[in-house]
């Protein structure tokens, strides 16, 4: 029963509390044990560029094939991840497979920009930019290809170190994005200090374009301008139908990200979004 009363004080009892307790308490035993045995899998969601149509890059999502439970999403393991430090090795996983991916593209002739979540811990573990550096000369992918998407809680808890840790990993050529840009409670202060050149309008923000007599239109309008003045590109994410697409390109938005285009999905299958391979050269025929 929810409350029983010991000396007419109640002492509350919330057994779904506790199974909820329980279940994280399980889900992070499976979690630790998943990792090793290499339960993760990345699924990417292409980027698509707004005025060619063309591919602006992907999105590693990562996803965890549990052995009883299927596939078990983000939002149900980040957290325990987050929660009890098995974020930094999950991190470790998953840039291996998105730097290993984007190789295997690039040896396949199609240069597909990469970008991988970063969670906050981990960007202030220490030895992360020179991990990520041997990884990147280990796999021979050029830096640029890859891009580190950071929503503004990075910045809570130290922020000078983790501001001095971005500036290395752009300095080496790394790009950085502004993930889930307007949902936090500092994004000005945040814009001002981050060296990104990528920013990601929310797609709380997305999904009311045209609704709700156009607050959502002006702020997004106003988020794409702002992004512009400081010189980056604008992404939309959560773009789910050729309305919104519309509407965003009016707006100038660069970038949209949304089931309209594709939902995440395996490596294999993304494969009609992917640049042509260049053409092998051709032998100069020029007459005389
Ligand atoms: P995010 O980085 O903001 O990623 C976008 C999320 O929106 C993804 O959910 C994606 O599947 C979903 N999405 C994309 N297009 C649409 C759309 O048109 N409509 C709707 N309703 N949703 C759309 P997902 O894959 O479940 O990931 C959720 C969050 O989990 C991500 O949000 C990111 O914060 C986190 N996450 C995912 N992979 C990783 C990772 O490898 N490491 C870390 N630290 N976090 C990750
Ligand atoms: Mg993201
Ligand atoms: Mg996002
Ligand atoms: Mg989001």
């Amino acid at each position: 029963h929810a409350a029983e009363h010991s000396g007419g004080m109640p002492v509350v009892h919330d057994e779904r509390l506790d199974a909820a307790a329980r279940d994280r308490f399980a889900l992070a035993k499976e979690l630790r044990d998943g990792l090793t045995r290499l339960e993760l899998e990345l699924h990417y969601q292409p980027k698509i560029d707004l005025y060619s149509g063309t591919l602006f890059g992907v999105e590693a999502l990562v996803r965890w094939r549990h052995p009883q439970r299927g596939l078990v999403r983000p939002d149900e393991f980040i957290p325990i991840a987050e929660a009890t430090g098995l974020v930094v090795p999950l991190t470790e996983q998953v840039l291996d497979g998105a730097v290993q991916q984007a190789r295997l593209w690039l040896a396949q002739g199609s240069r597909v920009p990469v970008a991988v979540n970063i969670s906050p811990a981990c960007l202030l573990t220490d030895g992360f930019v020179e991990r990520l550096r041997d990884r990147l000369d280990r796999h021979g992918l050029p830096c640029e290809l890859l891009r580190l998407e950071i929503t503004e809680t990075a910045l809570v808890t130290d922020p000078e170190r983790a501001i001095a840790v971005l500036h290395t990993l752009t300095a080496l050529g790394i790009r950085l994005s502004l993930d889930d840009f307007g949902t936090g409670y500092s994004s000005m202060s945040y814009l001002r200090r981050l060296p990104a050149d990528e920013l990601k309008i929310d797609r709380s923000f997305v999904t009311g374009l045209g609704r709700d007599g156009g607050r959502d239109d002006i702020l997004v309008s106003a988020m794409v301008q702002l992004g512009h003045s400081l010189g980056l590109f604008v992404v939309a994410e959560g773009v789910e139908d050729a309305e919104t697409a519309d509407a965003l390109a009016a707006l100038g938005c660069d970038v949209g990200q949304g089931y309209w285009w594709s939902r995440p999905v395996p490596a294999a299958e993304l494969h009609p979004w992917l640049p042509r391979p260049l053409p092998a050269p051709v032998q100069s025929q020029l007459p005389g």
